[in-house]
């Protein structure tokens, strides 16, 4: 118990580091912005996905029982105008976006979330929270029928993003719900359909409309997790107005702090612009994964770099993370070849030490940078004792045992295994051939030493009327 309070996380609320301490001992209950599904997801959008993932394994590495909420934004104006272009329903439009963020989590070894919430499945719970506003004075109906967020009431309006709210223009409003701080303004909670929106509507008892973007995740969120989360992730960009207006809608209800810990990762730049749709400077994985690259090499270049670093794409970084993966992967294959049975006292030190120095720097705001060094150190040094001969089995499989371990947090060594299996299945497929060979030539010696070799390896092999068959003992 007493480790867990080493565990700190930068808090943008409070702007600094805060040691963790979650509401309920043991559980961390997480709320992460999802994916607005008008387009698929290009690769810095998913940077946040992949920070989350790194939050959630390190959580539950250190105990935590982790209920991870995330929403998918099914409707709002962005996906309105797209579905509108396309000449297809909302359901429709969205879907396709939705299945393929879903596809790009699976190959990036994201856990998926216990919950993904569609905003338009939540509706009720948003008319009711809009009710309860307006019953308690925050909300008011604009003379365009939509209902507003009145700002000024809210005390504590802009203290996550630290805005001067002084400067504001009392009753201006904004009916869009993307606008920058400088426009800060009362923000539309439900919007009164117009023509514009079509076919989306939910007849309530607001009348005849649809949420804004910022109830949605308040509703969402508490519903379930409770009034007040532990963790709330999302972009840098979303902290205003977004996770202002959240906070502004979901304190106003309950009177209780809303989150915990605000943690917001910071953005993916292309050629020093912020990768995205509008400039449209971006790749998805798709893309990558199309062209011959391993996303488990996006994963680790994504998770590299420390979450609230801006950093640039490049292929160059790319090949960088691939190399890295793969002096991981020769290193597993090299520990795997340890035979000599020679023991060795360093190996314990050297195993628990990396352990400490990887822990900490996880702890301390998941410091990845020193986190990946102390795997390299090991490495480096493991490599040293291979060379000198001074490893011997037993401690080449507590390195492994160490590797796996902490892969549960990385998740990036998935690709040694393939390989590793393609490889075996290689070797296996040209030692039958080569055993084929030698029985047609009536060579028994040499067959019966492949048989054997194969045996050694842990393959058994079968002669049948359709030719030779192996399989892999599993000891
Ligand atoms: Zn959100």
């Amino acid at each position: 118990m007493g480790r867990r309070l080493m565990l700190r996380f930068y808090n943008t609320l409070t702007r600094k580091k805060d040691v963790f301490q979650p509401i309920e001992e043991g559980k961390a209950r997480l709320y992460s912005c999802g994916l607005t599904v008008y387009d698929y997801a290009h690769i810095g959008n998913l940077r946040a996905y992949v920070f989350v993932d790194l939050l959630r394994r390190w959580l539950e590495y250190r105990g935590y029982d982790v209920k991870h909420v995330m929403n998918l934004t099914d409707v709002d104006d962005k996906t309105i105008l797209g579905m509108q272009e396309q000449g297809v329903s909302l359901k429709q439009y969205t879907q396709r976006y939705i299945d393929a963020f879903l596809d790009d989590l699976q190959m990036l070894n994201i856990k998926k979330a216990k919950i993904m919430p569609k905003a338009t499945e939540h509706v009720d719970e948003m008319v009711r929270i809009v009710e309860v506003l307006m019953e308690k004075g925050y909300g008011y109906r604009g003379e365009d029928g939509s209902i507003y967020y009145d700002i000024s009431k809210f005390k504590n309006y802009g203290k996550l993003s630290k805005m001067k709210i002084k400067k504001l223009k009392a009753g201006a409003r904004v009916k869009v719900d993307e606008y920058d701080k400088e426009k800060a303004s009362d923000f539309a909670l439900w919007k009164a359909w117009d023509s514009k929106d079509g076919s989306v509507f939910w007849r309530t008892k607001l009348g005849k409309g649809r949420p804004g973007w910022h109830i949605e995740c308040s509703a969402m969120s508490m519903k379930y997790l409770g009034e007040t989360l532990d963790i709330h992730t999302g972009g840098v960009d979303n902290m205003f107005p977004h996770h202002e207006n959240e906070i502004a809608q979901s304190e106003a209800i309950t009177g209780k702090r809303f989150v915990n810990y605000w943690m917001h990762n910071e953005h993916l730049l292309i050629k020093g612009e912020r990768m995205g749709k509008s400039l449209k400077n971006f790749y998805t994985l798709q893309d990558l994964v199309q062209t011959g690259h391993n996303p488990v090499a996006v994963r680790y270049f994504l998770l590299s770099t420390h979450y609230r670093k801006q950093f640039s794409f490049s292929f160059e970084g790319l090949e960088a993370a691939k190399n890295a993966l793969q002096r991981l992967y020769d290193f597993m294959e090299r520990l795997d070849e340890v035979k000599n049975g020679k023991g060795s006292k360093e190996i314990d030190a050297l195993v628990e030490k990396t352990r400490k120095e990887f822990e900490d720097a996880m702890d301390d705001d998941l410091d990845i940078s020193r986190t990946l060094a102390a795997v390299f150190n090991l490495v480096r040094d493991v490599n040293t004792l291979i060379d000198e001969e001074k490893l011997g089995q037993g401690g080449a499989e507590k390195v492994k045992e160490f590797m796996m371990n902490i892969d549960q947090v990385l998740s990036i060594l998935d690709g040694f295994w393939k390989q590793k299996e393609a490889k075996l299945s290689k070797d296996i497929e040209e030692l039958i051939e080569k055993r084929e060979k030698a029985r047609k030539a009536r060579d028994w010696k040499t067959a019966d030493a492949i048989r054997n070799e194969l045996r050694e390896k842990g393959i058994v092999l079968q002669d049948t009327p359709e030719g030779v068959k192996w399989k892999k003992e599993h000891v």
